[in-house]
């Protein structure tokens, strides 16, 4: 589904910054580790939402 970046968090079709690694496992910051993810797929995966 496309991102819509004017939604807000806590809208589960929020965009969000998603760790490819996550920052708990020696992830960066770094733009290559970085992904935009909707709020519901990113807490489906159980990733950390602070960064
Ligand atoms: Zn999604």
């Amino acid at each position: 589904m496309t991102i819509d970046p004017s939604l807000k968090v806590p809208n589960k079709l929020a965009a969000t910054v998603d760790h490819l690694l996550p920052r708990s496992m020696g992830g960066t910051d770094d733009p290559s580790n970085l992904a935009t993810a909707h709020l519901s797929c990113n807490s489906s995966r159980g990733a950390s939402l602070t960064w």
